[in-house]
Parts: C-alpha cells; sequence; structure tokens
C-alpha cells in the first residue's frame, strides 16, 4: 500500500453534496484518526524541507487550506498567511474576483501579508477547476510575491484545473487524483 493508497481509503465521498450530481470529496476523516493525519501533513513536509523547495511562507486557501498550510507552516518553522473569502480580513486588503459555475466570488489578502521577493507556497485541499487557487496566485504577485508551488491533497483532473494551473506556470504537488 502506498502512501498515496492509504491516504485515499481516507477519503469519505458524499454524494449529491451541496448540490444533486456533486461527489463531494471529504478530506475531515484524514483529519480525525492522529496516525492518517500525520502521514498526510508528512507527505508535505518532507517535500518542502529541502533546501531547494523551502518556502519563505506559506499561504492557505479559505477554509481547509487553513488546516493544513498552518500545520505544515509550523512544521517548517516559517509563517503562515490566510487568504480568506471577502469581508473576513480587518486590515488593508488586495482583493481578486474570479468565475464560478453560478456567478463569481472574491478572495483577500492582507497587504502586508507577504513582502516582494518573498517565495510562497500556496495550499488548499483541492484542485477542481483551478480558479481559487489561480485568484489566490494573483493576489500574492499583487504583493510582489512569487508562488514556488501549489500544494493539494485532491487533484480532479477532468475538470481540467491543474492543466489550467500548470500551463500558467504554476508547478502543483497533489497527493491523490479522483478520475
Ligand atoms: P476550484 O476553485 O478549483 O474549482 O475549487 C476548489 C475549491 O473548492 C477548494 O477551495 C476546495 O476546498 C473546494 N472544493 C470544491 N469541490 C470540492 C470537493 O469535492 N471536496 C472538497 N474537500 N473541496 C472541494
Amino acid at each position: 500500500l502506498t502512501v498515496n493508497q492509504y491516504l485515499k481509503n481516507h477519503i469519505r465521498t458524499v454524494a449529491d453534496w451541496p448540490a444533486r450530481g456533486v461527489q463531494f470529496r471529504d478530506i475531515t476523516p484524514l483529519l480525525q484518526d492522529p496516525k492518517v493525519f500525520r502521514v498526510l501533513i508528512d507527505a508535505f513536509v518532507h517535500r518542502y524541507m529541502d533546501k531547494n523547495l523551502r518556502p519563505d511562507v506559506v499561504a492557505g486557501l479559505d477554509a481547509r487550506g487553513f488546516i493544513l498550510g498552518a500545520v505544515v507552516a509550523y512544521e517548517l518553522n516559517v509563517g503562515f498567511v490566510p487568504i480568506r473569502k471577502k469581508g473576513k480580513l480587518p486590515f488593508t486588503t488586495v482583493q481578486e474576483t474570479y468565475e464560478l459555475e453560478y456567478g463569481s466570488a472574491t478572495v483577500e489578502l492582507h497587504t502586508d501579508a507577504v513582502k516582494a521577493g518573498d517565495k510562497v507556497l500556496l495550499i488548499d485541499d483541492l484542485i477542481a477547476t483551478g480558479g481559487t487557487m489561480m485568484a489566490g496566485k494573483k493576489l500574492l504577485e499583487k504583493l510582489g510575491a512569487s508562488v514556488m508551488e501549489g500544494a493539494a491533497i485532491v487533484d480532479l483532473p477532468e475538470l481540467g484545473g491543474s492543466a489550467k494551473l500548470k500551463a500558467s506556470g504554476l508547478p502543483l504537488f497533489t497527493l491523490l487524483d479522483f478520475a
């Protein structure tokens, strides 16, 4: 059993949530079991401990990217910054709006969250259309930082998001996918 398959065995698929026809990949069982949680976090930490891949800061995407990103940042001994849905951050922010299947969404980042030239690791739980991660990358770039890699537990390659992100020049690291 590979680490990736072991982790995949702890993802719960919920049919018809949040809408009919959607197969939601629920990552909460990975967090609930302390042994699995450690294997999950270590999969990221081992990669980014390498001196060539060590980021200056970890940015996490609202909301499951906070859970992963904060622990990974702590283990790497670097800072963590949250990219939040609009209206949650108290200080001055940069904003980025992107299209969803129905309507649009806006994400925000504090203007002092990163410095120009910082190498940032951007983390979320899952890549679907790639819109969320792309918006996060644009926010970090607005502040002059560069995203050295995007990381997620799950990729849904059939939705084309990971291909789009890679085509934009963003390297990606994901642990498993669902076709
Ligand atoms: P995207 O912007 O790539 O289309 O969607 C990814 C975002 O939506 C991520 O922030 C992710 O948390 C959330 N998301 C969409 N579908 C799923 C899913 O099936 N499972 C989980 N855990 N998150 C999802």
